[in-house]
């Protein structure tokens, strides 16, 4: 089974669209705002496997487009355990992630680059997050600048990985679970830069930050 393959695919999505949209400040400073996926941009359904159930928060497709429009690349960092485990295929994932960019498509918004880690916690991968490896593969590929880059985040891993890569930290924590993520994140010794309410509301910091 191709999908069980150790070497991970770190999928980026119509990467020609990057090239198109490049940014200022120019490709040498060309930075990015990292999202997570589930949780963050649309309800953790938990193993989703079918396109047509995914469900996008409000407010998010207003963020994304107000980030891209202050020149952030949006590129989406994913642990997607259940390829390895057997729920779905990369295939499933890519119909997802092609979804989500036609529901953000709407409102003129949408995700620049996707990268998936498809392993379990088990397999003791560096790229599933809080790992930094499909972090550092999106830098290489699109010529990222990290000190002038961000993460909106939903866990304490996403908090922990943009906290390795200097990045700056935003966390829309999961609803029903900010007091788990918060205890998470003092036994880490770690804290975001921001927590705000929601995506929106966290794009907004962002900016006000610069
Ligand atoms: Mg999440
Ligand atoms: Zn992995």
């Amino acid at each position: 089974m191709t999908y069980l393959r150790r070497r991970c695919p770190a999928a980026v999505v119509d990467a020609s669209q990057v090239e198109r949209s490049r940014p200022r400040p120019g490709p040498a400073r060309r930075r990015a705002v990292f999202v997570d996926r589930d949780g963050t941009l649309n309800p953790d359904l938990h193993y989703l496997a079918d396109a047509a159930r995914l469900e996008v928060y409000a407010g998010v497709a207003e963020g994304i487009r107000l980030l891209r429009a202050h020149g952030y690349l949006i590129v989406c960092v994913t642990n997607q355990s259940g390829i390895e485990r057997g729920f779905y295929t990369e295939e499933e994932v890519g119909r997802i992630h092609a979804r989500l960019n036609e529901i953000l498509g709407r409102d003129g918004a949408r995700v620049d680059a996707f990268y998936f880690c498809p392993h379990a916690p088990e397999a003791g991968c560096d790229c599933r997050k809080p790992g930094i490896a499909l972090f550092e593969r999106a830098q290489r590929d699109l010529g990222l600048y990290l000190p002038a880059s961000a993460i909106v985040g939903d866990r304490s891993l996403d908090i922990e990985a943009g906290s390795r890569l200097g990045l700056f930290t935003a966390l829309v924590p999961s609803r029903g679970h900010e007091r788990e993520i918060a205890r998470e994140l003092e036994d880490r010794h770690l804290a975001a830069d921001v927590v705000a309410p929601s995506f929106r509301a966290a794009a907004h910091r962002l900016l006000a930050h610069g």
